[in-house]
């Protein structure tokens, strides 16, 4: 009898969640069996990067996701359970911003290859490679303040809405930029809004992305560690001045980049941070 009070309160902690749009769940589980359902989609256990005995489920919230209660299924070999989930509006600023008109108001002949570039970037986020490259937290890509978080709502020249899709790090010179951990370089590139741009699989549907790069030094398929220069930091893209922007992608949902891999470190224990 004890056991199943126990065993109800455990419950009754975690599986009603309350998560604001934009943010990420990260579910520690005692056993690797098993997985959860999003929207019909089976988002299975991993294996806990630190504890052989436990699993976890990273379970992203797009940032236009309907602020409502809904309940995820969470599935084990022996039983189905539910969780409930409240997602409501984490608490973004607002921002204006002035940028070169072209990056607001792109000129017709640069509509394809903007097309092109937002089709091959979307291939990649909803790539999910089965392995894992990582096995230790992962860093900041640079030593510097950030400058703008993610999430805020954005108006470019009076015109253009937009959300902030990652966040800013100040870097007023060129600097090193670092691979946040372990993973394989999937695009390295100079596009149209993002400029020198490149992004690192580090698998199991985790990206993480590094815009407006003023050089490149690496290139596609290129196994990269933790903490190895990819690039210098720059100007390059839809800009209002050199910084670099930071962002991940997960099961193909751009979520916070700092929420999510301060809590992936939390895994290797509660002082670990981003
Ligand atoms: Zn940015």
């Amino acid at each position: 009898m004890k056991f199943f009070i126990i065993l109800i309160i455990y419950l009754s902690q975690i599986y009603a969640v309350q998560v604001g749009n934009g943010k990420s769940i990260v579910l520690v589980t005692n056993s690797c069996q098993g997985g959860i359902y999003d929207h019909n989609r089976p988002l299975p256990f991993l294996p806990h990067p630190n504890n052989d005995s436990h699993g976890f489920v990273i379970l992203p919230i797009d940032y236009h996701a309907t602020l409502e209660k809904r309940e995820i299924q969470w599935y084990t070999p022996d039983t189905n359970l539910t969780l409930d989930l409240d997602i409501v509006q984490a608490p973004y600023p607002t921002e204006t911003l002035s940028v070169d008109s072209t990056k607001v108001t792109p000129p017709p002949q640069t509509l394809e290859r903007i097309a092109a570039e937002k089709a091959e970037a979307e291939l990649i986020y909803n790539t999910t490679t089965p392995k894992r490259y990582w096995s230790n937290p992962f860093i900041r890509p640079i030593d510097s303040n950030t400058t703008s978080e993610y999430g805020s709502q954005r108006t470019y020249n009076g015109i253009l809405k937009s959300y902030h899709g990652g966040v800013d790090f100040r870097a007023r010179t060129p600097l090193p930029i670092l691979s946040s951990n372990d993973g394989v370089v999937v695009l390295a590139k100079d596009r149209y809004y993002s400029g020198g741009t490149v992004i690192i699989d580090h698998g199991e549907g985790l990206y993480t992305c590094y815009f407006h790069f003023s050089r490149l030094d690496v290139n596609v398929g290129d196994i990269v560690s933790r903490g190895q220069t990819i690039g210098l930091s720059g100007a390059t893209g839809r800009i209002t001045g050199p910084h670099l922007h930071f962002a991940i992608m997960i099961h193909g949902i751009q979520t916070d980049p700092v929420d999510l891999l301060t809590q992936l470190n939390k895994l290797f224990g509660e002082q670990v941070v981003f």
